[in-house]
Order: structure tokens, then C-alpha cells, then sequence
């Protein structure tokens, strides 16, 4: 069971889960310190794991600033 949220849209839905070995490390790409991304079902964005499936209890509402990083 997954609990993937789409922070994006709100979704369910996952499309694929991709697992991307770590590459060097860039203060300027939040992208380079993620290791696992979902893509959402529904509005196919690519969302890192850690915010589609809240990771350490983060909440929705964070999770949602948080993608604005990303984006
Ligand atoms: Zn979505």
C-alpha cells in the first residue's frame, strides 16, 4: 500500500515509481539530492518520493510548499 499524495493535484494515482542512483551533489538543484520519484497518475509531474508520500510525518500542507521548490 502506497500513500502517495499528489501535492500537486491531490491524486492517488501513480503512474510510475522510479528509484535514480545519486548523483553529485548541487546546492542549486533540489533534484540532485532525490533518490526516489513518483510520477502522479493523473498529472503525470514528477513528484520526489519524500513529498508524494510524506515522509517523517510531513503534512500535506508542507509537502505542497515544498514541491514549489521543485517547480
Ligand atoms: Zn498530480
Amino acid at each position: 500500500m502506497s500513500n502517495f499524495i499528489c501535492p500537486s493535484c491531490l491524486s492517488y494515482k501513480i503512474l510510475t515509481e522510479k528509484f535514480i542512483s545519486i548523483g553529485l551533489p548541487n546546492n542549486n538543484d533540489p533534484w540532485s539530492s532525490i533518490t526516489q520519484i513518483i510520477q502522479c497518475g493523473n498529472c503525470k509531474k514528477n513528484i520526489p518520493a519524500h513529498l508524494g508520500e510524506r515522509w517523517n510525518n510531513l503534512t500535506l500542507e508542507s509537502a505542497r510548499e515544498e514541491l514549489k521548490k521543485y517547480y
